[in-house]
């Protein structure tokens, strides 16, 4: 609650404000304006003093301004608000402090305000910019995760017949060396058009959390050794576990989070070790996976977090993906009331922390 004391204090205060500012009486006269209030209106500074908003504006504007002054005023304390200007189809943003005499009776509000229409186009510009490529990432996910749909046919085909025919034939060993070829590519195959399905199916949010009381050291296991099948260079997998057997939580999001952490930390590891910690107790869980590969650098780690966001433009057939793991995890994670941390060193490796709640 302001109190006013010195009125010519106030006064000149007014007049060197930036922006439009003024001060009016509890009848809604205008006491004092600053000249840019009086450009703005469009009329000499003496033709405002001793006016109301009702011989200054047309009705509906002179009742939205009445009433932000009287709630400023009833309430007691300053009132900020977006006004939008009818007449030039501008936006201000005001501020009403409401003034006292020193046995507390209102006098009168000062109000200052500022253009804010170029601010309000950049948010709306931003916004709309932003809404566009939720859009074309959503419609990517779509396409992406049919084409996954319509692959997998043909990819069980292809498994079947190849299974009929390495059981019907007398092999080589070279044939025998051909057909253990194709049973990894239709696993790494399979793997990546599963991966896309489900990622596809969490960024539309068709998921639920369901609870239970899940084994981890088994799903844990089970990754391990699926990306150990795939491994085809000089990566071991350690694995630490320290936390309690069981622990209640969703076990499609946890078999997701382990997939693609681990698997991301094989696939961007040319050489040296994937280590998997796992700590906690019945309450919490932290899972560390840390890779000793190419790092991430510092601009790419929120990024990445994004759908299609990857670092790796170049060698994509080094590095198979489409950005679309992490931004999988993040959305587990977050469902599961968590966080997800990194931290890397480019040329060294890089560590993801999960923390999460029973
Ligand atoms: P994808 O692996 O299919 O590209 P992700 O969303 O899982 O998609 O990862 C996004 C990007 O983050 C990757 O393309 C890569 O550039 C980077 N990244 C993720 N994990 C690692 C890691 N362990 N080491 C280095 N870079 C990584």
């Amino acid at each position: 609650m302001f109190n006013i004391g010195k009125t010519a204090l106030l006064n000149q205060m007014i007049l060197q404000s930036p922006g439009n500012a003024f001060f009016k009486d509890t009848s809604g006269i205008y006491k004092v304006v600053n000249l840019n209030y009086a450009n703005y209106l469009d009329r000499p500074l003496e033709e405002v003093i001793g006016k109301t908003d009702f011989e200054l504006f047309d009705a509906l504007t002179a009742l939205a301004l009445q009433k932000a002054d009287d709630l400023a005023i009833r309430n007691g304390e300053e009132y900020e608000i977006e006004e939008a200007d009818l007449r030039t189809g501008k936006t201000y943003l005001s501020k009403k402090i409401p003034f006292y005499n020193k046995k507390g009776k209102p006098i009168g509000v000062f109000g200052i305000s500022f253009d804010i229409t170029q601010r309000k186009k950049q948010e709306f510009q931003l916004a709309e910019a932003k809404q566009k490529a939720e859009d074309a990432n959503q419609a990517k996910t779509v396409i992406l995760s049919s084409i996954s749909h319509d692959m997998r046919t043909p990819l069980n085909v292809i498994d079947g017949a190849a299974s009929l025919a390495e059981m019907r034939v007398e092999l080589t060993p070279e044939v025998q060396e051909c057909f253990a070829m194709i049973r990894k590519a239709i696993k790494m195959l399979g793997d990546m058009v599963n991966r896309v399905i489900d990622s596809a199916r969490i960024q539309t949010n068709e998921f639920k959390i369901q609870k239970e009381d899940i084994c981890l050291p088994e799903i844990i296991n089970d990754v391990i050794e699926f990306e150990k099948s795939l491994i085809d260079k000089p990566v071991i997998i350690n694995h630490h576990y320290e936390a309690n057997e069981y622990f209640y939580t969703d076990r499609d999001c946890m078999q997701h989070i382990f997939l693609n952490l681990i698997g991301n930390a094989v696939k961007f590891t040319e050489q040296g070790e994937v280590t998997i910690t796992i700590k906690g107790d019945e309450e919490c869980l932290k899972i560390i996976v840390q890779d000793t590969g190419i790092g991430i650098p510092e601009d790419a780690r929120e990024r990445i977090f994004e759908p299609f966001e990857r670092v790796v433009r170049t060698d994509r057939s080094k590095y198979k993906g489409y950005g679309l793991g992490l931004p999988t995890v993040k959305k587990y994670v977050e469902a599961l009331g968590g966080e997800i941390l990194l931290s890397s060193i480019v040329g060294e490796g890089s560590t993801f922390e999960v923390n999460i709640r029973a």
